[in-house]
C-alpha cells in the first residue's frame, strides 16, 4: 500500500548566486565549469561527492578512449588534451606517441592492448588513447578548477529545481515548447540541510540527467548490467601474469599494479535502473561480493598474483547509461560520419575504426527549459550513438562546448535556444577544441 507524508513548506537559504551553475563534477562538469570560467563567467560547480572526475576517477574508469578517429587523426583536443598534458607533466599517464597512431604493427597493438588502449574487433591499429592514475586526476582537477576561479562546492546533492518561481517537485505542469521557462534556482541537500543556488544558466552534468528530469524535460532510460572496476598491487611480474591469460586486467602507471575492468553481463543476474536506490543497493552488495571472489581466484590461480592485494574498489558502480535527454535533436547511429552545421564536438568510437560522430549543439539542448544545457553521458543520443558519445574524451568535449555556449547566452541575455552557434564554434576553435569544419 502506498503511503505518503506531506512536507511542510520550508524557507531555504540562497547560499550563492552565479552566472553559470554546473551540477555534477565528472569529466563533463569539470570541463564545462572551467570552460565557462575561462570565458569570464562567475561559475559555481556543485558535486555530490568530495572529488572531481566522477566515473573517470572514483569509478576507476581510468582510460581515455579515445581522442582519435581510429585512422590515426586526433579529433578531440581542447581541455581533454590539456588534461592529458597536465597528467603527463606529473608522469601520471601513458599513451602511444603520435607517430604510432594508426599503426597496424601487431607487436605495437599488443603492447597497447595490455594497457587497455585497444578494444573491439580488428584489424587493429594503435589508437590515441590514454591510461592514467585516478588520484593524480583528482589532484589535477582540483588544481585546475581553482586556477580557473571556479567556485567549487562539494558534498551537496541537487534535489530540486525552482522553475520560474515554482518548485518542480510539486509542479506537475510540464512546460511546452511554446512556453519555455527558466530554472531560477537549484536546491541542494547536504548535512547543512537544504540550500539553494541562484543562477542565470545551468549545466546538467550529473550523468543521470537529474536536473533536466526535475525540470520536466523528457528522457529515455536504459537499464543495464553494472560493473565495478578495481585495482590490485603487488603483482610479481605483470607481463608474465598477462601472458598466462588467467584473467582480464591491464597494466597501470604504477609498477606491479593492475586494473581490473571487472563486471560483465554474464556475471550479475539482472539489469538495474541506476536511478533506483534499491537497485543500486542490490548491485553494490552483489558486485562487491563478486569482486572479492575474483580477487581470491586470481591470488589462488594466476601466476604472479600469489602475494597481490586489493588496492581499491571503485567508489561508484560502473554504470554508464541511465537517462538520456530527449533534446532538440537525438543523434543516432545512422548519423555516423554526418557533419552538422551546428557541430560543437566530435568523437571517434572506442571499438570501431573510422567511425566518427559529430555532435550537434541541439544534442546538448533541452526542448523546454530556456536556460539549461546538458553535457556528458546524458546528452540527447540514441542507445547506439551513446556507445561513442558517453566516453570520457567526448564528455570533456561536450562539457567544454556547453560551458562556452552558456557564456554566449549570458552575454546575449538570450535563451540557450537562441544562441548564435557559429559564434560558439568560433570560441571553441579559439581555445583549441577540434571541430570538423
Ligand atoms: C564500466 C564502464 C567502463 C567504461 N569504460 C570507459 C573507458 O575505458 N574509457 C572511456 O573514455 N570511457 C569509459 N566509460 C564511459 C565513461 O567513464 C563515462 O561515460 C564518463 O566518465 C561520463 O562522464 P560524465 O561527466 O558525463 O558523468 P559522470 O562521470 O557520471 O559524472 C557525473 C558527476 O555528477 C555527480 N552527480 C550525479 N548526480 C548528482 C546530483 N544530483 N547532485 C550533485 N552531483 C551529482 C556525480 O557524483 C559525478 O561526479 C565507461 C563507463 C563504464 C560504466
Amino acid at each position: 500500500m502506498a503511503d505518503f507524508i506531506t512536507l511542510p513548506e520550508q524557507r531555504v537559504p540562497v547560499i550563492a548566486e552565479c552566472d553559470v551553475l554546473v551540477v555534477g563534477g565528472g569529466a563533463a562538469g569539470m570541463s564545462a565549469a572551467i570552460a565557462a570560467a575561462r570565458q569570464g563567467a562567475d561559475v559555481v560547480l556543485v558535486e555530490r561527492y568530495g572529488y572531481l572526475g566522477g566515473l573517470a576517477s572514483g569509478g576507476l574508469i581510468v582510460l581515455l578512449l579515445t581522442l582519435d578517429d581510429g585512422d590515426g587523426n586526433q579529433i578531440i583536443a581542447g581541455q581533454c588534451q590539456e588534461m592529458v598534458e597536465r597528467l603527463a607533466a606529473r608522469g601520471a599517464c601513458f599513451s602511444p606517441p603520435q607517430e604510432e597512431w594508426g599503426n597496424y604493427d601487431e607487436a605495437l597493438v599488443e603492447k597497447y592492448r595490455r594497457w587497455g588502449l585497444v578494444w573491439g574487433s580488428g584489424p587493429h591499429r594503435v589508437r590515441y588513447s590514454v591510461a592514467y592514475d585516478p588520484e593524480e586526476f583528482k589532484f589535477v582537477a582540483n588544481t585546475w578548477v581553482a586556477e580557473a576561479k571556479v567556485r567549487l562546492m562539494y558534498h551537496r546533492w541537487a534535489s530540486d529545481v525552482i522553475v520560474d518561481g515554482a518548485s518542480a517537485a510539486g509542479d506537475t505542469r510540464r512546460p511546452t515548447t511554446d512556453d519555455r521557462r527558466p530554472i531560477t534556482h537549484v536546491v541542494f541537500t547536504s548535512k547543512a540541510g537544504r540550500q539553494a543556488v541562484r543562477a542565470q544558466y545551468i549545466i546538467d552534468a550529473t550523468g543521470d540527467g537529474d536536473v533536466f528530469t526535475m525540470a520536466g524535460e523528457r528522457a529515455e532510460k536504459e537499464q543495464i548490467h553494472p560493473w565495478l572496476w578495481f585495482r590490485m598491487s603487488g603483482v610479481r611480474d605483470v607481463d608474465a601474469a598477462q601472458a598466462a591469460r588467467g584473467g582480464f586486467f591491464f597494466r597501470t602507471v604504477k609498477p606491479g599494479q593492475v586494473l581490473m575492468p571487472w563486471g560483465a553481463a554474464e556475471r550479475i543476474e539482472r539489469r538495474i535502473d541506476a536511478t533506483d536506490p534499491d537497485d543500486l543497493t542490490f548491485a553494490e552488495v552483489e558486485c562487491r561480493r563478486m569482486v572479492m571472489d575474483e580477487v581470491d581466484r586470481l591470488r589462488a590461480q594466476v601466476p604472479g598474483f600469489e602475494d597481490a592485494y586489493l588496492t581499491d574498489v571503485a567508489l561508484t558502480l560502473g554504470i554508464t547509461e541511465s537517462r538520456r535527454l530527449d533534446g532538440a535533436y537525438t543523434l543516432t547511429r545512422d548519423d555516423a560520419g554526418r557533419v552538422f552545421e551546428d557541430t560543437i564536438a566530435s568523437t571517434g568510437h572506442w571499438t570501431k575504426y573510422g567511425a566518427v560522430y559529430h555532435i550537434p549543439y541541439r544534442s546538448v539542448l533541452p526542448q523546454h527549459v530556456s536556460n539549461l544545457l546538458v553535457a556528458g553521458r546524458c546528452i540527447s543520443v540514441d542507445h547506439r550513438a551513446h556507445h561513442a558519445t558517453k566516453e570520457i574524451p567526448p564528455a570533456f568535449a561536450t562539457g567544454e562546448a556547453a560551458g562556452i555556449a552558456a557564456v554566449h547566452a549570458l552575454r546575449a541575455a538570450s535563451s540557450v535556444q537562441a544562441v548564435d552557434v557559429g559564434a560558439v564554434q568560433a570560441s571553441l576553435r579559439a581555445v583549441g577544441a577540434w571541430l570538423p569544419v
